[in-house]
């Protein structure tokens, strides 16, 4: 069977796709994706590099949090997974995959522009898996305006609530259940360092989300906890299809990077083990750029 070690050609071991112009509502749907994107439900295999792990992944229904927690799964941790409400159909299928993978997986829906939603879902976690050694700020919020005008002050209070102060809330309230050994990876963008025109207000976040890692990485390291980021290209995930991209962008997504094709969420997740795993013990405010060939700083 084909999985994430079978060695190919990157270039064409995904087909390159061709979005239809598509809308949701934010947040979009997994399920309602066109082409469906690849979470690795057929192919992540593990080979328990994770085992007896207890992680925290935001916006773990769908997308990059989804495959993420497919992975860690497979690689032998237990989830707890953060999402929006509207998204219970798309969490409990990756709970089953959870499961499935002899995992306990624990849903847990809530808004993380409240703090206190932020806080209640760090000691769940810590409740339900008996503690907590990785935490995955992941859950994002991005819609593209084409002036700055058309943001609004609530809107551009929403994405910065949702990426980079739920990021902040999160880590403080987990710190101090973290032992050392305990991994945070935070989820930037190649938007840090090359913002697009129309998503000014989302780039900024994501270079702050870059900024913070590096620093409070450097806070952490003498304690043994890592901090690192990992920034994505452009990925095929429901984020892109509810306002992330101009509608009419979609059929050319992702065939600006050299490979020539848009990434998929399967692709992310080994990085995400890499950095929760403590065979990158010596890697410490490190940005993994999974991007498709585009130049980085
Ligand atoms: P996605 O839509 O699948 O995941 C984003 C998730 O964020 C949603 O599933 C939702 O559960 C969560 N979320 C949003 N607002 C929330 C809120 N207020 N409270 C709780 N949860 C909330 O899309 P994705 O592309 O997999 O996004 C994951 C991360 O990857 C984001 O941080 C995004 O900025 C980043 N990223 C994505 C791309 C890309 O091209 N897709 C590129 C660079 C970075
Ligand atoms: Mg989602």
């Amino acid at each position: 069977m084909t999985d994430q070690y079978t060695f190919r050609n990157p270039v064409t071991a995904y087909e390159q796709i061709q979005p239809p112009e598509q809308s949701q509502p934010e947040p979009g749907l997994d399920s309602r994706l066109t082409p469906k994107a690849d979470l690795g439900e057929d192919t992540y295999r593990g080979t328990g590099r994770l085992e007896g792990r207890k992680a925290l992944i935001t916006g773990a229904d769908s997308g990059i949090g989804a495959a993420t927690a497919i992975a860690f799964a497979r690689e032998g941790a237990d989830v707890v997974m953060s999402y929006l409400p509207e998204e219970e159909e798309d969490a409990t299928k990756i709970a089953e995959l959870i499961e499935k993978a002899g995992r306990k997986a624990v849903k847990v829906p809530g808004d993380l522009k409240d703090s206190a939603v932020c806080r209640d879902l760090v000691e769940t976690a810590v409740r339900e898996l008996g503690g907590l050694d990785i935490l995955v700020n992941n859950a994002g919020k991005q819609v593209a305006q084409k002036a700055l005008g058309d943001i609004t002050d609530v809107e551009f209070d929403h994405t910065y609530k949702t990426n980079v102060y739920a990021m902040f809330w999160l880590t403080k309230e987990a710190l101090p259940h973290l032992p050392a050994g305990s991994s945070i990876i935070n989820t930037t963008s190649i938007q840090a360092y090359s913002p697009s025109e129309t998503l000014v207000d989302y780039a900024s976040t994501k270079a702050a989300i870059n900024n913070f890692t590096k620093g409070l990485a450097q806070q952490l390291a003498p304690k043994g906890i890592r901090v690192n980021a990992v920034a994505p290209g452009p990925i095929w995930t429901p984020l892109q299809a509810s306002g992330g991209q101009p509608t009419e962008d979609l059929p050319e997504f992702g065939k600006e990077t050299p490979m020539g094709r848009a990434g998929q969420p399967a692709e992310l997740a080994p990085a995400y083990v890499f950095l929760a795993s403590s065979e990158s013990s010596y890697v410490i405010g490190e940005t993994l750029n999974v991007n498709g060939g585009l130049p980085t700083p």
